[in-house]
Formats: C-alpha cells, structure tokens, sequence
C-alpha cells in the first residue's frame, strides 16, 4: 500500500464523519443548521467529487451568533489572563493531537499539498500558543505622569469581532485571526470561506474541546455576499478582521460605514522578487522558485513578479524554466507532490486565462501553460518572460503558479519597476551588497521586506501590507492594537486649580 492510497484511506474514514449532519453551524456551543434549513454542498478540487452539504446561514444565523458572542463578552473579558492563556495552550495541545486529520481534511477540501499542509496546521498550534503566551500581558499601558495627573494608559478588549477568511490555507489564517482575539479577551463570530469549511469546524469543535465558554468561539458558515455581509453589517459586532481579495475589502469598508466597523484588512498582492547580478543566484533561484510554485501559487506573499538584471537574465530564466518543468504535480495526499489542483472552476478558468492574454500582450509562455489531466483544477507550473511592467500578468494578482519575468538594467529601474504596482504586500531583495540592501528596501513600497531571503515569518514582527495589499498589522503586540481599545485614565495629584465658571 502506498503512502497515497493510505492517506486515502484514512481520509475517507474521517470524511464519514461529516455524513450525517453535513457541516453545521457551531453557536454558543451547539451544533446546528442554518434557521432556514438550507445548504450548499461543498466539492474537492482533486476529483470535484461532493465532500459534503454545508449550512447555508442568513442574516438571522449571524444575529443569533453575534448576540451569543455579546452575551459571553463580559464573562471571557473579565477571566483571569492566566486563565485564558491556559485555555489558548489547551487549544493548541488539542490542534497537535488532531493535526493528521486537520492537514488531510485541508488537502482534500483545498488541493493544497500534504507536504506543506502538515506543518500549516502545526502553525495554527504555535500562533495559538504565541498569543497564549501574550495574553497575561494584554491589558498592560504606560505610566506618564504630568505635574498635575498621575496619567496610566491600559487596553480593554473591543468586544465581539467578526472574522472573515479565505480559502487559501484557511485552517492557518484562521488561527492567526483568532488567536489574538481571544487573547486580548475579545469574543468573536468566525465566517470561513464557503470553498473550505472542513477545518474551520474542527477548528470550532477543537476550541469548544478545550474547554472555552459557549459563545466565545462562534462559527457561522455561508456565502460572502450574505452571512459574510450581514457580519460586517451587524451593530453588536465591533470590528471586523478580514483576510481576503482587495475589492472584497473595499466592499466590507463600505458595509461596515453604518455602523463605524473598525477594520483589518490582509489583502491581495503583486509581489516582485528583485534579483541583481551580484546576489547568490542559486539561492535566489530557489526562493524564487518556492515563493511562486509552494501552496500552488495561493498564496499573498507570493513572488508572482520576478525582476531580473539583464547581464544575469538568460542564464536564470533557462534554470527556471528547467526547474519549473520538473515540479512535480498531483494528488494532493501524496506526498511527493509539489504543487495540487487550484480551488474551484472558476479560479481554474481566471488562471488559465492567463495563459491567452500572456500571449495576447506579447509575452511568451517558457513553461507550463495548460492543464494536466481532465479531472480536477490541475494546472501545469507556468513562467512567462519577456514581459513588461504594463502588461495585465504583471499587474494583476493571478493567485496561481505562474511568474511572470520582467528584466531590468539598473536598480533605478528596478525600484520603479518594483513599486509601479496598486499593491504592497511583500518584496524579496537579492544582492550581496549591504548598501545597496538599505537604499533599495527603504524606497520599495511593501510592508514586508526580505533580503537574501523566502518568506521566513517570525510571529513577534509585524505582518500587513500597504497600499490595496491592506490596512492594519498582525503580530507581535501589533495584533492587540487592532482588537482592543486603547484606554488613558488621568488620576488628579491634587496640585492644580481647576477653572472656575460662574462665580
Ligand atoms: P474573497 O475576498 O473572495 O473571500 C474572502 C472571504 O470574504 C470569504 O469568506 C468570503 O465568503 C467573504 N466575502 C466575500 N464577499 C463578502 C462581502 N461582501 N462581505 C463580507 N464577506 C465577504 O477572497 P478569496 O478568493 O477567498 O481569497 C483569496 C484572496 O485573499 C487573494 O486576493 C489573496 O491575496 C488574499 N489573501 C491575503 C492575505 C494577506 O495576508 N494579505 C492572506 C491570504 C489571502
């Protein structure tokens, strides 16, 4: 028996699971359907195969969920921090135990590889116990005294949050969201996105699980347009945390005006990866190589814009393009797989139309380029070069693995190349000179830069973008800025006089 056809197995085994009652709704700890009885069913990516029906919420699945999280506000705010934290690293202990079947059940729903998926869900596990970690020190402020005030600064939590996601490695995003919502001591109403629900309801079952309080944790499954909306709309829900598609944002800012949601935005991206003459070109190869084709090319941080210098270009785009050509694509579960089938039709269709309007702009296509198989959203590992600045493949965010080659002569030109983009999310330097190194990351328009380096993440630092890539930072102490409120409390000295009126 192979290790594919094992995984298989195990999957169908865990798959049953959901055959009954297909994916429920989870609110104030119970497990049930939509008010209106519906559902949409769900399909995987590697077969198009039904996995199962999912409750199909409205605007009233959002209210009932929205006031269990405003009834468990007050209880969850005012828990003892090291109680909270303890609950967090429970969470965590409890995503380990069942991280086998999270990183099945994410492959199957998703078409994202085993080999990346099984340390996705080991992620979930340590933002979970980062922000565990953080919780006891969540409320601290500063002291700042003037001569007449004792002043102190403390942070409450904001309240109920909404958290939107997508269906790019979901089960990772959304412990990322929540994690510190519920450090800070935020309760919070989760809407996955309807293309991948099976591990946002291990997720819920998982912290129910734990022992977290009915309505802390509620999980609200639906389309975008309705549960999702009815969520930024809805008066008890403070802020909204959201990860997803620009324009998507842009809506939900205008959804959440009436009722002066706070917002924060992880959006899309059209990352360049900057390579000069003098870096380390084999390395650079292969993080350039990683950044596009790991998590099939679903990924924000992509480097879907690879910037290359003239004298150095022939020779790295021939190793890209053989390198390319050997990714190898396939089942997800099987464990030799690089890259798996895209999410759904529709993604699969805006992908491959790449493919024409590449050629259509002039660019050539120097690998990859069509489907593999008839079954299922597989997609050969594309490159085109010859490319320019101004062409749709390298401004628009194609959210699949295809890069797109533009070369450039001097690093003037890079850097205008670099930032001649709606997005900023992420920005990959290559070179070897430190100089050159600061000059250039200090003018590149990103809110994550790497030098020398793939993405690397290191919880305590900042992650967001700029410019439509996002608004707002997530890590470190960044994430307690967004879900709470920063409070200033002036305790008089008793040295001043106060104004008198009317005497
Ligand atoms: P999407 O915007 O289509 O959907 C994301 C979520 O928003 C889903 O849950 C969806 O149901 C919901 N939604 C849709 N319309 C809504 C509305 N009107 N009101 C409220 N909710 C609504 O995004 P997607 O296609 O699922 O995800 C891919 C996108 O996410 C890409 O653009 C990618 O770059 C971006 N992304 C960004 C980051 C980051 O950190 N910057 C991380 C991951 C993904």
């Amino acid at each position: 028996m192979t290790k594919l056809t094992q995984n298989i197995d195990k999957l169908q085994n865990l798959l049953a699971g959901f055959d009954d009652t297909g994916i429920q709704n989870l609110i104030a700890s119970q497990s049930i359907p939509a008010a209106s009885a519906e559902t949409f069913a769900t399909h995987s990516p590697v077969d198009e195969s039904l996995i199962c029906q999912v409750s199909k919420s409205d605007a009233a699945d959002i209210d009932l969920a929205a006031k269990a999280a405003k009834d468990a506000f007050p209880a969850w705010r005012d828990m003892p921090a090291t109680d909270r934290k303890a609950i967090l690293h429970r969470i965590a202990d409890k995503i380990v135990e069942r991280a086998d079947e999270i990183a099945l059940c994410e492959c199957w729903d998703t078409g994202q590889p085993l080999r990346f998926m099984s340390k996705a869900a080991l992620r979930g596990a340590e933002n979970f116990r980062f922000f565990a970690d953080k919780a006891t020190a969540a409320r601290d402020g500063q002291m700042l005294p003037s001569p007449t005030l004792m002043n102190v600064t403390t942070r409450v939590p904001i309240g109920p949050v909404g958290v939107i996601t997508p269906w790019n490695t979901p089960f990772m995003l959304s412990t990322w969201k929540i994690a510190p919502a519920l450090a800070a001591g935020c309760t919070i109403v989760h809407k996955p996105a309807e293309f991948s629900p099976l591990t946002a309801r291990i997720l819920a079952e998982i912290a129910h699980d734990a022992g977290l309080p009915a309505g802390v944790w509620n999980l609200v499954n639906g389309m975008g347009e309705t549960a999702g909306r009815a969520l930024t709309e809805h008066p008890d829900i403070k802020a909204i945390a959201f990860v997803g598609e620009s324009k998507t944002g842009s809506m939900i800012m205008k959804q959440g005006a009436d009722t002066l949601k706070r917002v924060h935005f992880e959006l899309g991206g059209k990352n360049p990866v900057i390579v000069f003459e003098d870096a380390d070109l084999e390395r650079a190869l292969d993080a350039a190589i990683f950044m596009i084709y790991s998590l099939n090319g679903e990924r924000c941080t992509s480097s879907s814009r690879l910037l290359i210098q003239e004298s150095v270009a022939d020779k790295f785009e021939q190793e890209l393009v053989k390198r390319v050509n050997q990714i190898n694509v396939g089942h997800p579960l099987d464990p030799s797989t690089e890259v798996g089938p895209l999410i759904h039709k529709t993604h699969f269709d805006k992908v491959t139309s790449y493919f024409d309007i590449a050629k259509n702009e002039g660019a050539q296509i120097a690998a990859g380029g069509c489907r593999v198989g008839d079954q299922g959203w597989f997609v050969r590992p594309t490159l085109f070069t010859g490319a320019t600045n101004d062409m749709a493949i390298a401004q628009e965010e194609i959210f699949g693995p295809v890069l797109t080659c533009i070369r450039f002569e001097t690093e003037e030109q890079a850097l205008t190349l670099a930032n001649d983009t709606d997005y900023g999310l992420t920005g990959y330097v290559w070179t070897n000179d430190i100089t050159r190194a600061m000059r250039f990351t200090d003018k590149l328009e990103a809110g994550m830069i790497w030098v020398n380096s793939e993405n690397v993440r290191h919880l305590p630092t900042p992650f967001g973008g700029t410019k439509a890539s996002g608004i707002g930072r997530d890590g470190g102490d960044w994430s307690f800025d967004f879900y709470m409120e920063q409070k200033h409390i002036g305790f008089a000295t008793g040295h001043h006089t106060i104004p008198k009126l009317g005497v």
